[in-house]
């Protein structure tokens, strides 16, 4: 009687498990398949009873998920990849412990997911594009009107082109992002710093007009690897909002110094407002502002962080914020060893 109960429970779990949307495979310590259920079959194209026994990375060779198990694929998920038994399909794979000496393998199809983020993506990039153009024809326009044949009208058109030119900053900084996005690697070119460091001090020099003081900090002589432009746009982003949400009379420090590791780490430093700590994790997200009125009072799009953390993903750096309000912030970027040069190489040498 209780042992068929035992195996009728046993019976339902396997039902269940077998009609579960996710893929299952139930495998031993060497990765040799015991069981899977129908999604299994489905994503991963094996099939039971003709692959029990089967090692799994035998069995998907020449699939990225074979690579991913071949890598110790516990250690972290694997996101995004094709599905060796639907290429029209992706999904993310984990790979956990399972009573004493098995492993579970569990996929999802994300496919619907990464086809709506390339709709977002899509349709981002083309109203930016079809707004570039008439954005560009009013401010031309706006320009063109000289404020002493209207006096009256002289500060709508100082705010009308104040605006237009808001609107045209934002439309870039979105084709920017767009195209940040779907890029997956950059160009590796030698970024020489000591110039570099000397335009940024400039910059932040011409956005202060001589409200703050800007020092520059550079102890490491050592140059960046990777796409000048993007890298420029990044650390200059830094420079950019250190000066305007710092009070005049604040001071705003660059750094460029050696890590540990070999690599190396640019930093910004203001005494300005500082940023109260439950914004911190959110602050690099599309439009996200601590204050928007002050954001939009100095100009801002509210997708500078946006930018600037999409460049560093593509160089593989890190972004670290550390800030209190009321005292400054700083905001950091740290480099790693593959992306450093010792300085004053010629750029072929990279
Ligand atoms: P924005 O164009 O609004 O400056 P960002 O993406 O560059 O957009 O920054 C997002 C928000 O982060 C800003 O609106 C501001 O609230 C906050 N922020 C960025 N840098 C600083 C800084 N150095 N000090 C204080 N707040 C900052």
């Amino acid at each position: 009687m209780r042992t068929r109960r035992l195996a009728s429970n046993l019976r339902d779990l396997r039902r269940t498990a077998s009609q579960l949307p996710d893929a299952v495979v139930l495998m031993d310590q060497d990765e040799h398949v015991r069981w899977c259920n129908h999604a299994a079959e489905t994503l991963l194209g094996i099939r039971l009873p003709e692959d029990r026994g089967v090692q799994l990375r035998q069995r998907l060779q020449a699939s990225e998920l074979a690579g991913w198990l071949r890598q110790g694929g516990e250690r972290e998920p694997l996101h995004d990849t094709i599905a060796p038994g639907k290429p029209d399909s992706q999904i993310s794979v984990s790979l956990l412990p399972f009573g004493r000496r098995q492993q579970v393998l569990l996929a999802r199809d994300t496919s619907h997911v990464t086809r709506l983020e390339q709709m977002r993506r899509d349709f981002v990039a083309n109203v930016s594009h079809e707004l570039r153009t008439p954005l560009t024809v009013i401010h031309g326009y706006l320009e063109l009107i000289d404020p002493e044949d209207a006096p009256a009208l002289a500060p709508v058109l100082g705010e009308m082109r104040a605006q237009s030119k808001r609107m045209g900053q934002i439309v870039e900084d979105l084709l920017t992002l767009s195209r940040l996005e779907t890029q997956h690697r950059v160009e590796d070119e030698r970024v020489p710093m000591a110039p570099l460091l000397a335009t940024l001090r400039k910059e932040a020099e011409a956005i202060s007009q001589g409200r703050h003081t800007v020092t520059v900090e550079a102890d490491a002589a050592l140059d960046l690897l990777g796409s000048p432009k993007d890298l420029h746009s990044a650390l200059s982003n830094l420079v950019s909002n250190a000066v305007r949400y710092t009070p005049a009379g604040g001071g705003i420090t660059i750094g460029w110094r050696r890590d540990d590791d070999g690599g190396a780490t640019y930093s910004v430093t203001d005494t300005g407002y500082g940023i109260p700590a439950s914004h911190l994790a959110r602050l690099t997200e599309r439009f996200y502002r601590v204050s928007s009125s002050r954001s939009r009072g100095t100009g801002g799009t509210g997708l500078g962080l946006s930018i600037v953390k999409h460049v560093l993903n593509l160089h593989q750096a890190r972004l670290s914020i550390d800030s209190e309000p009321g005292r400054g912030s700083t905001f950091a970027c740290h480099f790693g060893p593959e992306r450093v040069l010792p300085a004053g190489g010629s750029r072929d040498e990279s």
